[in-house]
């Protein structure tokens, strides 16, 4: 069994190859990731089999797409020196601990997950009916597992899955042997984002801010953002804690300008359009680096491949490993065995 040598614990997480991500996707998440580097040995992935889960009638984009998410992590601060960065499905032995993994888990598991429930219920434009669409929690675990992965930053919605993963890495333990560390899920603190238009920030809503959207879209954006609706007119006082336009301001601004917007609107002393304005400055002066980051990566595409490609070489590695152990457990390795037994003449 392979022993690691490196002593920061490891961390593992993904996200779907959605194309460009926005501003939700980096308070979520990417944000998260860009601080943990140092703390931890990190691999991060673009699963793309994941998108297959969903979308499989159309893989026209999932490509493309993968790209464009790896390009806005390393403009976010992803640096491939101090984390191995790669997209799924050119580490193929996921498919093979998945199918593994697969063997042991049992159907009541799946039905039970949360997201499986509610996405069969919501989603109705799709036939999720599939075998894949079940089985993508063990998917998630063969990511997580492979790398035997000691943390894995998560959302609220996505604690199940973790706790899903612990349960499968407990089930193969006890048939073949340990090999499985059981992953902990570190809540990733992520704070209110709503889009445009008041509810969530998501792409499937149309409301979103791209971290590529260049200042004057992000301006126009914000123009037409919705605000605490019982500001009518520019003499009606307004309330922060209600308007999205706040909710920005807590995430984005700094503590004085915070302080204007408070004083400012629940006085009504200062209009939205100016506020909006503010909240246009701080995220302005977030996204500009990134892009002027992703600019180098757009002038020379390949560039952002090899960062790919050496990724997938250091993520193929450490999976052969797992691979060999969770073969030598199940007693399938690949080594020849004469028929009288690992010792025999
Ligand atoms: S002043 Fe700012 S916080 Fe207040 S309602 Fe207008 S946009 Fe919202």
């Amino acid at each position: 069994m392979t022993i690691s040598t490196n002593l920061r614990k490891r961390v593992l997480s993904g996200m779907r190859p959605t194309g460009k991500l926005h501003l939700g996707n980096y308070v979520g998440a990417l944000d998260n990731w860009v601080r943990m580097q140092d703390a931890y040995e990190c691999f991060f992935c673009v699963v793309d089999w994941h998108a297959l889960t969903t979308d499989y009638a159309d893989t026209s984009q999932v490509k493309q797409n993968s790209v464009e998410v790896a390009l806005d992590w390393l403009a976010a601060g992803l640096d491939p020196e101090k984390s191995v960065i790669f997209i799924q499905s050119h580490v193929p032995a996921h498919a093979e601990l998945h199918l593994l993994l697969s063997m042991i888990t049992p159907l009541g598991w799946l039905e039970r997950v949360p997201t499986y429930k509610e996405q069969r219920e919501n989603i109705k434009e799709k036939d999720l009916g599939t075998y894949g669409f079940l089985g993508y929690p063990v998917l998630q675990a063969a990511d997580i597992l492979m790398y035997k992965a000691d943390v894995v930053p998560v959302g609220e919605d996505q604690v199940p899955h973790v706790e899903l993963t612990r349960e499968i890495a407990r089930r193969f333990n006890n048939f073949y042997g340990e090999v499985f560390p059981e992953p902990t899920a570190l809540l990733t603190p992520s704070p209110k984002l709503p889009g445009t238009d008041g509810r969530k920030m998501s792409k499937s809503y149309g409301n979103t801010i791209l971290l590529t959207d260049p200042e004057p879209v992000v301006r126009q954006k914000l123009k037409t953002m919705v605000t605490d609706p019982a500001r009518v007119r520019r003499s009606d006082p307004g309330n922060p804690d209600v308007c999205p336009v706040g909710d920005l301001h807590k995430i984005f601004s700094d503590r004085a300008t915070l302080d204007k917007v408070y004083a400012g609107c629940r006085s009504a002393g200062i209009g939205c359009i100016e506020c909006k304005g503010w909240a246009a400055d701080a995220l302005v002066k977030l996204l500009h680096p990134m892009q002027e980051r992703r600019k180098k990566f757009e002038e020379n595409p390949r560039l952002a491949w090899d960062i790919l490609e050496a990724g997938t070489e250091k993520a193929r590695k450490a999976a052969a490993e797992t691979m060999n152990d969770v073969r030598e457990a199940m007693g399938m390795s690949l080594a020849y065995e004469s028929p009288a037994g690992k010792d025999g003449k």
